[in-house]
C-alpha cells in the first residue's frame, strides 16, 4: 500500500493559508481540514447562546455538539449538529471573539484530539495555527506562512468586499492584529514555527507561484520517502 503524506499548513490569518491550502489538497487529490472553521463554529455557537464570557458553559457546549467539516469540489463547509454554518462564522463578530475562544485549554484539547483522528490516515492538507505544532508534530511536510500586515489586511478587505461585506481596512487591520497577539501568546499551543517548518513570506507571491513553490517541496519530501503524489 502507498503510504500517503500529512502536510500542516500554518500561520496567521491572510497569510494565504487557505487558498493554498485548498489548491493543494485538490492537485493531491488529498482531504482539506480548515481546522479554524472549526474554533470559529463553537465560537459562533457561545456567541448565540450568549455564553462566550463563559469558558465553562463554552466547553460544555463544545462537548454536546457535533462539529463536522466537508470540502466537496472545492468548497469547505462547516456543520454543527447538522446545520450549516459556513457563512455565519465569518462574521465580524465571530472574528472579534474567536481568539479568546481559542484560547481555552479544554476547547483546544477537544477540537486537536478531533483533528488528530481526522488527519491520522494520512492523505491529508490541514491547515491553523498548531498544526505542524502541536497537532502533528510528526506530520511530513510543514509549512510556515507568513505576510506583511499591510498585505494580510489587503487580502481580508478584498476577501469580505467580494462577498458583499464593506468593512473599513482599519478595522479589518486591528482585528488581524488583535488575533495575531492573543494567539500567539496563549499559554495552550501559541501560533507559532514549528522547528522543521519551512517559512514561506508570501507578501510578494501570487497564488500561482506559492502552490507552485509549496508542491514542489512536497514533492521533493514524497521522493526521499518513496511516496507517489
Ligand atoms: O484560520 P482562521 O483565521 O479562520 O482561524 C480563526 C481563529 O481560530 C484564529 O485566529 C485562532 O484564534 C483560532 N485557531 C486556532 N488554532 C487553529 C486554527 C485556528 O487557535 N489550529
Amino acid at each position: 500500500m502507498s503510504k500517503k503524506l500529512i502536510v500542516a499548513i500554518d500561520g496567521p490569518a491572510g497569510s494565504g493559508k487557505s487558498t493554498t491550502a485548498k489548491l493543494l489538497a485538490n492537485k493531491l487529490k488529498y482531504l482539506y481540514l480548515d481546522t479554524g472553521a472549526m474554533y470559529r463554529a463553537i465560537t459562533f455557537l457561545a456567541i448565540k447562546h450568549k455564553i462566550v464570557d463563559n469558558e465553562q458553559e463554552i466547553v460544555e457546549l463544545l462537548k454536546r455538539t457535533e462539529i463536522e467539516l466537508t470540502y466537496t469540489n472545492g468548497v469547505s463547509k462547516v456543520f454543527a449538529d447538522k446545520v450549516d454554518l459556513s457563512e455565519e462564522i465569518r462574521s465580524q463578530e465571530v472574528n472579534g471573539k474567536v481568539s479568546d475562544v481559542s484560547k481555552i485549554k479544554q476547547v483546544r484539547q477537544i477540537l486537536v484530539q478531533k483533528q488528530k483522528q481526522i488527519g491520522g490516515l494520512g492523505a491529508i492538507v490541514m491547515e491553523g495555527r498548531d498544526i505542524g505544532t502541536v497537532v502533528f508534530p510528526q506530520a511530513d511536510v510543514k509549512f510556515f506562512l507568513t505576510a506583511t500586515i499591510d498585505e494580510r489586511t489587503k487580502r481580508r478587505t478584498k476577501e469580505m468586499k467580494e462577498k458583499g461585506k464593506h468593512v473599513p481596512e482599519e478595522l479589518v487591520k486591528e482585528n488581524l492584529l488583535n488575533r495575531d497577539k492573543i494567539d500567539s501568546t496563549r499559554e495552550e499551543s501559541p501560533l507559532q514555527k514549528a522547528k522543521d517548518a519551512i517559512a514561506v513570506d508570501t507578501s510578494t507571491l501570487s497564488i500561482d507561484e506559492q502552490v507552485t513553490f509549496l508542491y514542489e517541496e512536497i514533492k521533493k519530501v514524497a521522493e526521499r520517502k518513496g511516496i507517489v503524489l
